[in-house]
């Protein structure tokens, strides 16, 4: 604490980074999307309960988009998602002067939005 309070000093400013350790490792902070494997089925936005995932029909393919304005971190849609297309990583940090970078999008290869519910 007395370091940070000396670093506030020092610099003036709190938005430094590097004043933050990292949390530990199984730590469950913020959800990413890490493959374009996705399926379509739309479990991880049925099961969000804070609607923070949304899937769009794209042309051919479908564009993922998760919103870290909504989300809660917790790791519901990585456990519903078969394809394992959604990882849940220890980064609790969010803060941002560009507000459109809190929502990440991923297109996928899929060309068709499948029914929820549906088994694939
Ligand atoms: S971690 Fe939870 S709140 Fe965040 S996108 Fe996944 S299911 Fe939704
Ligand atoms: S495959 Fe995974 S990321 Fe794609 S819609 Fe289903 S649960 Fe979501």
């Amino acid at each position: 604490m007395f370091d940070l309070i000396k670093k506030i000093w020092k610099t003036k400013t709190v938005t430094k980074t590097d004043l933050f350790t990292d949390a530990p490792e199984r730590f469950r902070g913020k959800p990413i999307l890490v493959s374009n494997e996705c399926t379509g089925c739309q479990a991880c936005s049925t099961a969000c309960p804070a609607k923070a995932i949304t899937l769009e029909q794209n042309g051919d393919a479908i564009t993922v988009s998760l919103s870290y304005t909504t989300c809660i971190f917790c790791g519901i849609c990585a456990e519903v998602c078969d394809t394992d297309a959604i990882h849940i990583t220890n980064e609790y940090r969010l803060a941002t002067k560009n507000k459109d970078e809190l929502t990440v999008k991923k297109q996928t290869t899929v060309a068709k939005l499948l029914p929820v519910g549906k088994e694939v």
